[in-house]
């Protein structure tokens, strides 16, 4: 890892300059560069009390970063992806997957124009339960209730006390556009588009802990959910909340490899290198709180290889 302090505004500069650009030009990454989105907004004013502000990048910087990643890198598809893997044949020098968990609605309206623009492709892992009923995801409905603490105290509980908590709190997507799902149509188009679409389980229910037999509803009816709006088989997945032992566990992995599932991710940070396990790849969470140039300067020096 080679640590460059620059500030934000020399990172700017850096990036106006074509800095970035040549550093990468002699660069091979020593994976796939997976990305994690979540929600995309228009600015802050939109919803400025929103829970977990900093999941929902800016439009503006979202469209900085795939001029600078469709300029300096190689946007791969999910199916390159596991091909590569799979045969051992060789990607890109730069390869970089971009991936968006959950299923904002603000993905479709405002990330996807964007990615359409750049040719980037990209693969959306999405809840069935809360686009199916047209509810908030659980954890934005009780962060708004109760504050994001909650959220976590929630997360920690057994599978049904974690239910009983999201149940009380279940909210029409209608009161909250901005943290909206995308509707089951949406998910067809992007499927239609060339998007790839992922199980991110039914309700994102917290997984560690939980019996097999729950994980593996979670994932089977999000999965037969997705089949049935696409029309197409789906057989890769992203675990909720991400974070290995404490958000999904052994029994986890070994259900989805039950189930036939070829790929899964993870939120352990770090590019998605040929030897670790399928179903169990890395990827790097884009926060809003970053600058435009700030992923520019982490792609080419921070992150660690
Ligand atoms: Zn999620």
């Amino acid at each position: 890892m080679t640590t460059v302090p620059f500030s934000g505004s020399a990172k700017m500069g850096l990036l106006a300059s074509g800095w970035y650009a040549n550093a990468l030009e002699g660069q091979t990454f020593p994976g796939v560069l997976a990305l994690c989105y979540h929600g995309v907004r228009a600015s802050a004013d939109d919803d400025p009390g929103m829970p977990f502000a900093n999941l929902h990048v800016f439009e503006e910087t979202f469209a900085a970063q795939c001029r600078m990643i469709a300029e300096t890198c190689h946007p791969i598809d999910l199916a390159t992806f596991c091909e590569a893997r799979a045969t051992g044949r060789e990607l890109p020098r730069r390869p970089v997957l971009m991936t968006f968990d959950d299923g904002y609605r603000s993905v479709f309206e405002l990330a996807r124009p964007i990615l359409l623009q750049h040719h980037i492709p990209a693969t959306m892992f999405v809840c069935s339960e809360p686009i199916r009923d047209q509810r908030l995801f659980w954890f934005d409905a009780v962060a708004r209730a109760l504050g994001p603490d909650a959220v976590n105290e929630a997360r920690a509980l057994p599978h049904e006390g974690w239910r009983a908590v999201a149940r009380k709190h279940e909210t029409s997507a209608s009161t909250a556009p901005t943290l909206a799902p995308m509707t089951a149509a949406h998910v067809r188009q992007l499927a239609d588009e060339g998007f790839t679409i992922g199980v991110h389980t039914a309700s994102h229910a917290p997984l560690a802990g939980a019996s097999s037999d729950v994980q593996r509803r979670e994932l089977q009816s999000c999965r037969a959910a997705l089949e049935e709006w696409t029309g197409r088989s789906v057989s890769t997945l992203a675990y909720p909340f991400g974070a290995p032992s404490t958000d999904y566990d052994e029994e986890t992995v070994t259900v989805a490899g039950s189930l036939g599932f070829s790929a899964g991710f993870t939120t352990r940070s770090g590019f998605a290198r040929p030897d670790e396990p399928a179903l169990e790849r890395s990827r790097f969470v884009v926060l809003a709180a970053v600058t435009v140039a700030e992923p520019a300067h982490r792609i080419a020096y921070a992150w660690p290889r």
